[in-house]
């Protein structure tokens, strides 16, 4: 768990406003029930989950700092870039927004297309049915998948169809990274690199993500993530040094029994900055 003087801070997870199984307030009484104190709820692409975030904080008396997770293209590859303690009603920010979720709804129609040629049928409306007024993503086109009998699981989803390379694989143009950084920090939130060591990159290709993040005004970077060992830590703890960055810990919680809890983090390193130190919360 991640203690400060017993203080526990969970910055990335999942409601129903994008990916996650749990509506929004239930995402909060859940990480009230596991002693989370500062919750950071930050969706794919989107804040509507928010408000009801906040009623639900305010009940549990949890802290919430508003968040979310930015889809991002950069050289190519895609990264997720969370913005912490940003205004969920900035203008910029909101029209970025927008073009994320058009993106998203383009992509989906490309997604079932490549299912269709596979002979199977039915997916983007199952997934536009099923996320609503929500952000389609891939766990979607997942759950149907599965559904359906044409996965075990969700992984089994990924691997066989939605993966990187796979037969309903569809490279996305996202945002690229001086927009999102620009729409975070407009809107007085900390830009942070999601699971820094999710995206497989070399240490040169890594120096080269973290020079340009920082560059363009990023400031965060998630040394404690849900599944991160202590080799990953310290790992990425020298990244935070090398670059003079904040450190985040968030599970990135997306499902009860599902990979990781909320709030079930290993400790910050003594000599990381955390990213708290950059909000004005009282802690
Ligand atoms: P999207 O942003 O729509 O491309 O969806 C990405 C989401 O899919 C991630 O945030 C994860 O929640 C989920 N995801 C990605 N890869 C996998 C995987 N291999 N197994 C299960 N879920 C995955
Ligand atoms: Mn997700
Ligand atoms: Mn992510
Ligand atoms: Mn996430």
């Amino acid at each position: 768990m991640q203690n400060t003087n017993n203080i526990i801070y969970d910055l990335h997870c999942h409601s129903t406003a994008s990916d996650g199984a749990l509506p929004p307030s239930e995402v909060v009484k859940r990480a009230s029930e596991k002693g989370v104190h500062h919750l950071s709820l930050t969706d794919h692409d989107t804040v509507k989950g928010l408000i009801e975030a906040q009623h639900a904080a305010d009940q549990y008396e949890l802290s919430l700092i508003p968040g979310i997770e930015l889809s991002v293209s950069w050289e190519n590859k895609c990264l997720h870039i969370v913005g912490l303690g940003i205004n969920p009603t900035h203008s910029e920010l909101l029209s970025g927004i927008e073009e994320q979720q058009k993106i998203r709804s383009q992509r989906a129609k490309k997604i079932a297309d490549k299912l269709e040629k596979r002979r199977i049928y039915g997916a983007y409306d199952a997934v536009t049915e099923a996320a609503g007024e929500n952000m389609i993503t891939r766990s979607h086109f997942a759950s149907f998948l599965v559904k359906n009998d044409h996965a075990r699981d969700l992984q089994d989803a990924f691997d066989k169809y939605l993966g990187q390379g796979k037969s309903a694989y569809v490279s996305t143009q996202w945002a690229d990274l001086p927009s999102v950084i620009s729409w975070i920090n407009n809107s007085g939130g900390v830009a942070v690199i999601a699971h820094p060591l999710r995206y497989n990159l070399t240490t040169r290709w890594m120096n080269r993500m973290l020079t340009d993040f920082r560059d363009l005004g990023g400031q965060g970077i998630e040394v404690v993530t849900g599944r991160s060992n202590k080799d990953d830590i310290n790992r990425t703890q020298l990244f935070a040094k090398q670059y003079d960055l904040y450190a985040s810990t968030g599970s990135d919680f997306h499902a009860p029994d599902q990979w990781v809890e909320l709030g079930h983090l290993a400790d910050l390193p003594h000599e990381s900055k955390p990213v708290w130190e950059l909000f004005n919360t009282v802690v």
